[in-house]
Formats: C-alpha cells, sequence, structure tokens
C-alpha cells in the first residue's frame, strides 16, 4: 500500500513555487500579494493563518494580515474588502472562515473580486470551475485531487466515489475528477448505501466529518483512498477513513494527519501566484 505523503507533496509543491515567485519577481519586479482577514479570537482559525503567513513567507509571497475584533461591523468589513480589490499590490484575498453570526457569510465572499478570490468560493469562480472554465480552486479539493494525480496521472474512464457534497469540499471535487473523465458518484447523508457505492469505485474521496465512516469492506481491492477528514475524537485526531482496516486493502491512502492537510495550505499559495499570474496578461 501507498502511504501517500501530504507533507512531502505539500514540501515539493512550496518549493516550485518558491522557483516560480523567484522567476515572476524578476520578470515584472514585483511579487503576488495575500491578504488575510481575520475576525475574531477563535484559536483554530488563529492558527490556520498563523501557518498560512509563515508558508507564504516561506514561499516569497507579501503577505499581510488584517484583524479585527469579533465585534466588528459587516459595513468595516466590506469596505475593506473594496478597497484590497483595488490594491494592485494584493493578488489575493482570504477571509478566514468561520464570521461570527452578525455577518453575513455570503455578502463577504461575493464582495472579494473574483480573480482575488483564492478560497475559490465566488459563484463566478464556482461556475467557471464547472462550466471548465479557468477559475480559482477551493485549496483542499485541489489538494485532494493534486495527491490523487500523482498516484494516478491518466483518471481517465475510473469511477469515483466522493462522500459529501459540501461547496467547500465534495462539489468542487466532483468537478475536478469530472474533469479528468472520471465517472463521478457524489454522496450524501441520504445516500441510501454507501458502502455499495464505495465497492464500486476506483477513488474515493471521504470529505464527512464522521470519524472512521469508511470501513475496510467498503474498499475495492487497488482503490485509492483520499480521506479529507478531521475529527477529534478521544484518541486524538482521525480521518473519516478507518485507516488500519482500509490500508489492508487500498493501493494508497492518505493518513490524518499528513495527508490532505498540509496540501491545503501550499494551495493557497498556489492559487494567490495564479492570480497574480492572471493579473499580469
Ligand atoms: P460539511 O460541510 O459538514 O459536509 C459534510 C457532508 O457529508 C455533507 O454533504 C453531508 O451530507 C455528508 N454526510 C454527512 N453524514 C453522512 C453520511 N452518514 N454518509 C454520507 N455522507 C454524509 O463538511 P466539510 O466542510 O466538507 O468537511 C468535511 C470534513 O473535512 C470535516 O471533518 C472537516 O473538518 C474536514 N476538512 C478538512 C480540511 C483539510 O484541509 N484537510 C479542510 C476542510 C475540511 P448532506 O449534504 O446530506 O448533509
Amino acid at each position: 500500500m501507498i502511504l501517500i505523503d501530504g507533507k512531502k507533496a505539500a514540501a515539493e509543491l512550496r518549493a516550485e513555487l518558491k522557483e516560480e515567485v523567484a522567476e515572476l519577481k524578476s520578470k515584472h519586479n514585483k511579487v503576488p500579494g495575500l491578504t488575510v482577514i481575520l475576525i475574531g479570537d477563535l484559536t483554530p482559525s488563529q492558527i490556520y493563518v498563523r501557518n498560512k503567513e509563515k508558508s507564504a513567507n516561506e514561499v516569497g509571497l507579501k503577505s499581510e494580515v488584517i484583524k479585527y475584533p469579533d465585534s466588528v461591523e459587516e459595513k468595516t468589513v466590506l469596505e475593506k474588502i473594496q478597497e484590497l480589490n483595488s490594491d494592485e499590490t494584493v493578488s489575493g484575498i482570504l477571509v478566514q472562515l468561520p464570521l461570527p453570526k452578525h455577518i453575513d457569510k455570503q455578502k463577504v465572499i461575493e464582495a472579494i473580486d473574483p480573480s482575488k478570490d483564492v478560497d475559490g468560493f465566488h459563484p463566478m469562480n464556482v461556475g467557471n470551475l464547472s462550466s471548465g472554465y479557468e477559475s480559482s480552486i477551493p485549496c483542499t479539493p485541489l489538494g485532494c485531487y493534486l495527491l490523487i494525480k500523482k498516484i494516478e496521472p491518466n483518471l481517465s474512464g475510473k469511477k469515483a466515489v466522493v462522500v459529501g457534497r459540501s461547496n467547500l469540499n465534495g462539489k468542487p471535487m466532483t468537478q475536478l475528477l469530472l474533469k479528468e473523465n472520471c465517472t463521478v458518484t457524489i454522496t450524501h447523508s441520504k445516500t441510501k448505501d454507501l458502502k455499495a457505492e464505495c465497492l464500486e469505485a476506483d477513488i474515493i474521496v471521504a470529505a464527512v466529518g464522521i470519524p472512521e465512516l469508511v470501513r475496510g469492506d467498503w474498499v475495492k481491492k487497488d482503490a485509492i483512498v483520499i480521506d479529507v477528514g478531521i475529527n477529534k475524537t478521544d484518541n486524538g485526531i482521525v480521518g473519516d477513513v478507518h485507516f488500519d482496516e482500509v490500508s489492508k486493502n487500498a493501493r494508497a491512502l492518505t493518513p490524518v494527519p499528513g495527508g490532505v492537510g498540509p496540501m491545503t495550505i501550499a494551495c493557497l499559495l498556489k492559487n494567490t501566484i495564479d492570480c497574480f499570474k492572471r493579473s499580469q496578461i
């Protein structure tokens, strides 16, 4: 069984991006810039943002974090986004989710200029992805896609099952696999027989949020299994896939932690650089 090493893949991607940033700097005499807006003092969000800033600096991006207290007015955030939209030194804007209840998440997402939407959540980017046009792609599914392609460069005709249909993970993942000519089944909480669906799959991507939902006898021999889940349990962090059982059957499997997680931030950097490149055309 191939243990898919997300840390190594992310480090390799960051090294490639660092070279690319250096080339862009010598060509354009400026570097791509990522601005993150962080609202409130939720510890996980603070940790994510700190890691994003560290990684952005590591590859040579210009990086900035704008912090607001929980009580910030929606209007203030929207005005800041408008200011960043017209700032030429800012290539990518990310508003760290979740937001306090009094701020309308969709309004915030839609305020970001789609050409600077490094999370790929703007309806314009969602539409472009599903129409097969160039777009920013949500970072976690993009990371999953790159890991799958490392194991199997030609996905044409493969049967893929995506477990979970969130806008963040399941839906964009489905689009990416479809673009690669996979036959994709997207499953969710109302799916009648999830085990039977999974048993058909050459590729399974599990993005559910239920610890160890996908069991060993749900997985066809030689399937590629990507575990997006991050679930806190009494036994520590586990994924949506039962690692010990599935590792006995699968051809390749991502561990949790150390699988998809590290790729997410590396893909955010990739999206920032891609936004910059499109802005220079
Ligand atoms: P979400 O928005 O809660 O969506 C979960 C999806 O799973 C929904 O579509 C839901 O179906 C489906 N589901 C729930 N129970 C199910 C069941 N018994 N059988 C089949 N499908 C079921 O979750 P998310 O934001 O996509 O996150 C999923 C997991 O990924 C979480 O553990 C999260 O922490 C993790 N995550 C990891 C990363 C990373 O970087 N590695 C990034 C983001 C999220 P319905 O639509 O029918 O409700």
